[in-house]
């Protein structure tokens, strides 16, 4: 059969109610099995659905609730927060989570515009995640990092972000009022470098078992830049000669 007969077929086969009937059943079938089997389907359609509940939930108001004012209404909104906490945690106790054992750890802002679920595009709760003000890195927080590393995390990934509020804050007169937050904004490279010097983070390093990457988040649409990534190459260029 040429292809120009065969073409003439097809043609005749659509014209054909109970043809076309058949292809389009087929087809539906095609699709619900591939995304049955495909476990990239499955993310992908995931992230839809999430964010049809956003699209649900994002508009509402928290002034729709109506909270009276004063000390009253501030207890009305914390048994509103209890309550949602016990609907959504009655959801979770008949509809469990997988477990994911994080190999990656975030450092992001306290600021409530950056949501670490939306900046991954992953809700399978695989990150660690450390948020400070100005996500500053103090001691403490090397430790959190050093921790998570010692847990099985390989990747760090300390962000900063624009429009961010507490650099604002560190940058102005009341940088005075808030002593401790600011010294942490502006000596955060230095505690960056502190941080990459410690012994079993830079030894990690050294292995080609850990990288720690930074990045600028764009608060507008959450999209992350990184401009530096700290691995066996690059480390001494940064903190020097490494001696173990
Ligand atoms: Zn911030």
């Amino acid at each position: 059969m040429s292809v120009v007969e065969s073409v003439v077929a097809w043609k005749n086969h659509l014209k054909s109610k109970q043809f076309r009937k058949w292809l389009l059943i087929s087809l539906m079938v095609s699709f619900l099995i591939f995304v049955s089997f495909n476990e990239k389907a499955h993310f992908f359609l995931g992230g839809i659905f999430i964010n049809i509940g956003y699209r649900f939930q994002d508009h509402v108001d928290h002034e729709h609730f109506n909270y009276e004012k004063g000390a009253s209404g501030l207890l009305l909104q914390l048994e509103d927060l209890v309550k949602k906490n016990k609907q959504a945690s009655l959801v979770r106790k008949y509809f469990p989570r997988s477990v994911q054992h994080p190999k990656i750890a975030l450092l992001t802002c306290m600021d409530a515009r950056i949501d670490t679920v939306e900046l991954v595009g992953d809700t399978r709760r695989s990150y660690y995640t450390v948020r400070t003000a100005g996500s500053v890195l103090e001691p403490l927080q090397q430790e959190m990092f050093e921790l998570a590393v010692e847990g099985g995390v390989q990747i760090i990934v300390l962000t900063s972000h624009t429009d961010c509020a507490a650099e604002k804050v560190a940058n102005s007169s009341e940088s005075k009022k808030f002593i401790h937050l600011s010294s942490g904004i502006n000596e955060r490279q230095l505690n960056i470098k502190n941080f990459l010097s410690r012994r079993f983070i830079s030894q990690k390093i050294h292995n080609g078992d850990l990288i720690v990457v930074e990045a600028l988040i764009d608060t507008k649409n959450g999209n992350m830049s990184i401009h530096r990534i700290y691995n066996k190459d690059s480390l001494e260029n940064y903190i020097g000669k490494i001696n173990f």
